[in-house]
């Protein structure tokens, strides 16, 4: 567990996702900000008890925004703890079973994006204790704090901002580590990065959203994930981040975004064309071929180690002296020591070599020099 701020502790999930715990209102109280992956409940339990008293609770569970790694536990906590579970209201459709989120970008690039394929469509029904953030900027049993409105990863994604200290609780409008790359975050090597690549539906609002962050000029900053970043320079560095924001430069929400509202997704742009799945094929088949003649020539070795070894080209040269064109082709079947012309040296008459020199599959360099039959036989 790190401490972000004064009375602010944010606890990483499985090296991958954080959560927050907020001492606010009066002592003793405190909020939870997101709830990891599902199955976490009781690591978050246990560390809250450790944190703050045995048996303990917060006032309410505050989401930022409704995806797996963030709203995981939400009901399993809400179950533990009875309290109630707020978001904003753009988020409702998806924390409902009302709707789906706009599916991932698999073409957008990074290991997150290529991760992406296998995570399935999500929605939770958290209605028995969902409640919305009210919309006067001051999120509930957190005096001292306002939330704001950060869209594009998650169409009712907020944030969460307390002036005293200039603390900022920045969900996945952004990263403090390099979030298109899985080990860079599991590692948590700070970095301003852009946040779930190929999970943000609108890169304009994306970045409008780190922008206004920006304004605020926090002088220490949690996200969704990564570490804590505290620096004197932090604000400006911030603001370099926020000014050259690194939109990408190609994918399905790119030039288009989805289009959400209060019943959920509204429009999706056509998705590109995924070429990983074709060329992984192409790849598999390659190898297996690869694999298959291995196994061909390795049990070609074997029955040829009574043979004379020879290097090809004398093999052909001493084949293209001898043969003639009324060479006529044996019918009985070539022996199996001189079954490998690529490593071996004919031994019994020319006219017993050349039905397996035209047969077997050899570098076509030398096949001009492979006597045809005119007869046609
Ligand atoms: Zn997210
Ligand atoms: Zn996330």
């Amino acid at each position: 567990m790190k401490q972000l701020a004064s009375g602010i502790y944010q606890l990483t999930i499985q090296r991958f996702v954080n959560l927050y715990f907020v001492e606010a209102g009066d002592p003793g109280e405190w909020v939870l900000i997101d709830t990891g992956l599902p199955g976490s409940a009781d690591t978050i339990i246990a560390a809250a008890n450790e944190l703050f008293y045995p048996n303990t609770h917060p006032q309410a569970i505050l989401l930022t925004h409704g995806h797996l790694d963030h709203a995981g536990s939400a009901q399993a906590l809400a179950d533990h703890w009875k309290v109630p579970i707020i978001a904003h209201p753009l988020e409702m459709p998806f924390l409902t079973g009302k709707a789906v989120y706009p599916p991932a970008d698999p073409t957008v690039g990074g290991s997150l994006a290529f991760a992406s394929r296998f995570f399935p469509p999500q929605s939770f029904s958290l209605q028995d204790y969902v409640q919305e953030l009210p919309d006067d900027a001051t999120p509930p049993f957190m005096p001292g704090w306002e939330w704001r409105h950060v869209p594009g990863h998650a169409p009712g994604q907020v944030a969460f901002f307390r002036t005293e200290d200039r603390t900022l609780i920045g969900a996945d409008a952004f990263a403090t580590a390099h979030h298109d790359s899985v080990p860079a975050t599991m590692l948590q090597l700070p970095r301003l990065s852009r946040c779930g690549t190929p999970f943000t539906f609108d890169w304009e609002q994306a970045r409008a959203s780190v922008q206004e962050l920006a304004t605020l000029r926090p002088k220490a900053i949690g996200c969704g994930h990564g570490p804590v970043l505290q620096d004197p320079n932090l604000p400006d560095q911030f603001a370099e981040f926020a000014a050259n924001f690194p939109m990408p430069t190609h994918g399905r929400y790119v030039d288009s975004p989805a289009r959400t509202d209060a019943n959920g997704v509204e429009y999706l742009p056509p998705a590109p064309e995924d070429t990983l799945p074709r060329r992984a094929l192409l790849l598999t088949v390659g190898l297996v071929a690869a694999a298959g003649g291995l196994v061909w020539a390795g049990r070609r070795s074997s029955q040829s180690d009574k043979a004379s070894p020879a290097p090809i080209n004398k093999w052909v040269k001493s084949n293209g002296a001898k043969a003639s064109p009324k060479t006529t082709r044996p019918t009985t079947t070539v022996g199996p020591e001189i079954s490998r012309p690529t490593t071996t040296t004919p031994t019994g008459p020319i006219n017993e070599v050349h039905p397996e020199a035209t047969r077997l599959p050899i570098d076509p360099q030398y096949l001009p020099r492979i006597p045809t039959d005119p007869k046609g036989e």
